[in-house]
This record gives structure tokens, C-alpha cells and sequence, in this order.
């Protein structure tokens, strides 16, 4: 189905990012990875599903940095004619009240989570409206829809990019590129394995029981989304049936929202 397309995913060398990048993969796009760490191993797990020709090329910007987001637009213009799909994945956590808050955490959360999606997006726009066919997907998170304590940084990030969506979904509501959003409850990833660790260290018990506890707070179902099932929603979103989806917040949460 995205054969001919190239698919940007920022953060996309862990969790739920290398979960999308790989559905995407799997539909014949064209991947630009973006994010830290192992970039090798996500490489190979993508290249693995890839159509066989596929191009996969993976650029370091931090996303907290506008001039080296700049530069991974560039890339992609250069090396692949431009984005087609743009996912906004890169995302980090920090967990204070708000009074510990430190302002760095909170600069980087919002620029990272948040200014990091305006800017692939002004990029990344342009090529999609000359085609006259784009799909902007961010991922959010059911923070984006209600809060919790102690997360107000990524809480207003969230809320922040459910809002951008929305905005961004309106200037193109006319034309064949879509601005949505989605919104995962608790998916076990880093992100997440850290929330558990902490809280395990904090309540003095096993991961394991720390890990029912955190679903049982929240998540009615009991049970982690998983990046594959997030991957496969980004798949339909970039389906003709999706066509005329804009400005959505789909919430993949176990019912966490519904109560
Ligand atoms: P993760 O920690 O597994 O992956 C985060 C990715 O972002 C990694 O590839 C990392 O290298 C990259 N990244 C972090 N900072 C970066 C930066 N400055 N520049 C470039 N890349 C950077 O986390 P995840 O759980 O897969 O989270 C992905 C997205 O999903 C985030 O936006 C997160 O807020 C959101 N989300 C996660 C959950 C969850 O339960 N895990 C739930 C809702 C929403």
C-alpha cells in the first residue's frame, strides 16, 4: 500500500516508534528513522519486514534541537523527494510534583514531546500539499485527552499536541494530506519499564506486582496496547479509508478514557 512512499518516524529506535516504523515497513514505504540509542538493531528489525529494494536511512537528530530537525528534513528532501508520512513519536517522561518540577525537565518535555512536532510538520508540509496526499500522524497519549498527578510537563505536552492536531487538521481539511493523532494508554516499553521500576523501589515490592498496580489504577483491560497494535492503527490511518479522518484523537487505552 506505501509503495513509492517514505515514512519519517521520529524516535523510532525503541518502543512504540520502531512498532509503527515497522507496520509501515511491512506496507512498502520507504523509512527514515530518527531517535538514540541502538540505531543498528532497529535498523535490521526494520530492514527484516522491508520490501526487498526498500530504502532505510536513519538520521540522529535530537528533537529537541529545531536546526538539527532542519537538517533531517533536508536529508530526507534530499535522499528520498520529501516525507510522505510524517509520524511525531519521540516522547520522554519525568515524574515530580509540580513544585519539584525542574524547569529543564519541563523545557525539554515540551520541546521534545511538543516543538518538535511543529517543526517536522512546517517542514514536512509543503512536499505533502504539492502531492496532494500526506499523512501526519502524532502520537499523543491518553495524557493527551486526562491527566494524571505528578506528569503536568507531559500533560501539557499531550494536551498540547491533541490541540495541534486539531489545528493543523483544519489548514488541510481541503486538500488529500490528514492531521491526526493517537492516543495509547500504558504500553510496555522503556518509557514505561522505568515507570514501573520506580514505582516497585517506591511501594518496596516485586516488578511484577508493581506492574499490576499500574494497570490496575488505570487501564480497565488490564492489559498493555502493544506497539504492533499502535503500528497497524497507523497503517489504517494511512489507508483510503482513512481519507476523510481529520483532526482525530483515537484512544488506544483499554477504556482508561471511557470511565
Ligand atoms: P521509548 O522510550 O521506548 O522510545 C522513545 C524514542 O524516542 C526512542 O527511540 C528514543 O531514542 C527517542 N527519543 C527520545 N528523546 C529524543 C530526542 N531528544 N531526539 C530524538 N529522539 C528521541 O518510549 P515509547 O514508550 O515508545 O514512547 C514513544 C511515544 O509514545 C512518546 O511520545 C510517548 O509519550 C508516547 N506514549 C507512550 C506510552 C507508553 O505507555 N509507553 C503511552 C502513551 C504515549
Amino acid at each position: 500500500m506505501l509503495e513509492h512512499k517514505t515514512a519519517l518516524v521520529t524516535g523510532s529506535t525503541s518502543g512504540i516508534g520502531l512498532g509503527i516504523a515497522k507496520a509501515l515497513a511491512r506496507q512498502g514505504a520507504n523509512l527514515l528513522l530518527n531517535g538514540f540509542g541502538d540505531v543498528d538493531a532497529a535498523r535490521a528489525e526494520v530492514a527484516a519486514v522491508a520490501r526487498p529494494g526498500a530504502k532505510i536511512a536513519h538520521h540522529g537528530a535530537d528533537m529537541s534541537r529545531p536546526a538539527e530537525i532542519e537538517s533531517m528534513l533536508a536529508l530526507a528532501r534530499a535522499e528520498f523527494g520529501g516525507v510522505d508520512v510524517l509520524v511525531n513519536n519521540a516522547g520522554i517522561q519525568h515524574v515530580a510534583p509540580v513544585e519539584d518540577f525542574p524547569p529543564e525537565k519541563w523545557d525539554a518535555i515540551i520541546a521534545i514531546n511538543l516543538s518538535s512536532a511543529f517543526h517536522t510538520t512546517r517542514l514536512a508540509l509543503p512536499h505533502m500539499k504539492a502531492r496532494n496526499w500526506g499523512r501526519v500522524i502524532n502520537v499523543a497519549s491518553t495524557h493527551g485527552l486526562v491527566a494524571s498527578a505528578q506528569k503536568s510537563a507531559y500533560v501539557a505536552s499531550k494536551h498540547g499536541i491533541v490541540g495541534f492536531t486539531k489545528a493543523v487538521a483544519l489548514e488541510t481539511a481541503t486538500s488529500g494530506v490528514t492531521v491526526n493523532a493517537i492516543c495509547p494508554g500504558w504500553v510496555l516499553t522503556p518509557l514505561v519499564r522505568k515507570q514501573i521500576d520506580d514505582r516497585a523501589a517506591r511501594d518496596g515490592i516485586a516488578a511484577e506486582q508493581a506492574q499490576r498496580d499500574l494497570l490496575g489504577e488505570k487501564q480497565p483491560s488490564l492489559q498493555f496496547t502493544t506497539p504492533e497494535q499502535l503500528g497497524e492503527l497507523a497503517v489504517f490511518l494511512c489507508s483510503a479509508a482513512a481519507d476523510n479522518i481529520r483532526g482525530a484523537a483515537f484512544n488506544v487505552d483499554g477504556g482508561w478514557t471511557a470511565q
